[in-house]
């Protein structure tokens, strides 16, 4: 009895959870389609302290990358701070929250089957 109590538990806890999870994905912000890769680059100038120090390399420089008939694409977005580059990861973010949410469901089916399966009957019918 002691473990249906925390499984109860859990899926209160779990209803909660997507609650929130659920408002936020009901409430989309923009996005743009695509995954944001960022990368570190050395320059032009032979003289730059980024050819001797490869942790002084610049950037972050971002590129959406997306996949279109199967191929990669890639299309540089700029800086950290431009809106692409956030709309992009707001993609990132919502994509994220819905396999969150089907996790979530699916710990919630497979706690209800345990409570469930206390309750059945077990071996010959009547
Ligand atoms: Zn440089």
């Amino acid at each position: 009895m002691e473990k249906v109590s925390r499984w109860r538990q859990r899926i209160s806890q779990l209803r909660r959870i997507r609650g929130l999870l659920e408002n936020r994905l009901m409430k989309p912000k923009a996005m743009r389609v695509g995954s944001v890769v960022r990368q570190y680059m050395f320059c032009g100038k032979p003289s730059c302290v980024c050819h001797r120090d490869a942790q002084k390399k610049h950037g972050p420089y971002y590129y959406l990358s997306s996949k279109e008939e199967g191929k990669s694409r890639y299309k540089y977005l700029g800086k950290a701070t431009s809106p692409e580059v956030e709309r992009a990861q707001n993609y990132q973010g919502f994509q994220r929250g819905i396999a969150r949410l089907g996790k979530i469901h699916r710990e919630v089916i497979d706690l209800l089957w345990k409570i469930g399966k206390g309750k059945m009957e077990k071996g010959d019918a009547e």
